[in-house]
């Protein structure tokens, strides 16, 4: 049988979406074996522009971009689309209306790992737009979980890092020095885990840094999508 062809809409920043296009590969090639790999499309955005858009506070001329790209894949064949980055789930609505293609939403894989493995309070890390906004913190309340996010100084923080420095490649020591303090200040607040809602914060923080469990939505969602493109 044909595999089916999954839209990717990526380089926000491409420094996380290269890690989605080889994990996606090698789930594929791990349970197909042999020199089976994913049906991939790709649009890869230049990210100074939704950036830039973010900071405007301009979400739906980023829509706008995002599902016209989105739009694209679907004419050249993809059956669905996986926004590779948090952030921008703020408009995953209107790029799937766009694109008219279905959207595999990166807190869904999320919640069902936080649930299963029984997790009740879970600490947010992400983008200020991530951690403040409701797009995001409502689907994980709606869910039942009760959501953590730092306090304001130390958002700023991880904002900063995130698009200082993991969005163009860098590891700074005293960024992780600094992160792993703030996962710390969630689990004294009564956090039992941590979403890496981000998805370069995995090149940062590895899971033998912290006791806390982590959960990193870029391996979630692209477990997810490696997962649809393998369904019947
Ligand atoms: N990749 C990051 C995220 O998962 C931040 C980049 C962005 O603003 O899209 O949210």
């Amino acid at each position: 049988m044909t595999q089916k062809i999954l839209g990717l809409l990526g380089g926000m920043s491409w420094e996380s979406t290269v890690h989605y296009y080889s994990h996606i590969n090698r789930c594929v090639r791990d349970a197909k074996g042999g020199l089976h790999s994913a049906r991939l499309l790709l649009h890869s955005v230049d990210f100074d522009t939704i950036a830039t858009l973010q900071r405007q506070g301009d979400w739906a001329a980023a829509a706008q971009l995002l599902g016209q790209a989105g739009k694209g894949l679907a004419a050249a064949g993809a059956g669905a689309l996986v926004i590779c980055t948090n952030t921008m789930h703020k408009v995953a609505d209107a790029v799937a209306d766009l694109a008219g293609i279905p959207l595999l939403h990166i807190t869904d894989p999320t919640i069902a790992a936080l649930q299963g493995a029984g997790i009740a309070r879970v600490g947010l890390l992400g983008t200020r737009f991530t951690m403040e906004d409701d797009f995001y913190r409502a689907r994980l309340q709606a869910a039942g979980l009760q959501v953590y996010v730092p306090g304001a100084p130390d958002r700023a923080e991880v904002h900063r890092v995130i698009f200082d420095e993991l969005c163009l490649g860098q590891l700074v020591p005293a960024s992780r020095q600094r992160y792993l303090a703030i996962i710390e200040a969630l689990q004294a607040e009564g956090a039992q885990a941590v979403i890496l809602g981000c998805t370069e914060i995995a090149m940062l923080i590895r899971p033998a840094d912290t006791r806390l469990p982590l959960f990193d939505t870029a391996q979630l969602h692209a477990d997810a999508a490696a997962a649809w493109l393998m369904q019947a």
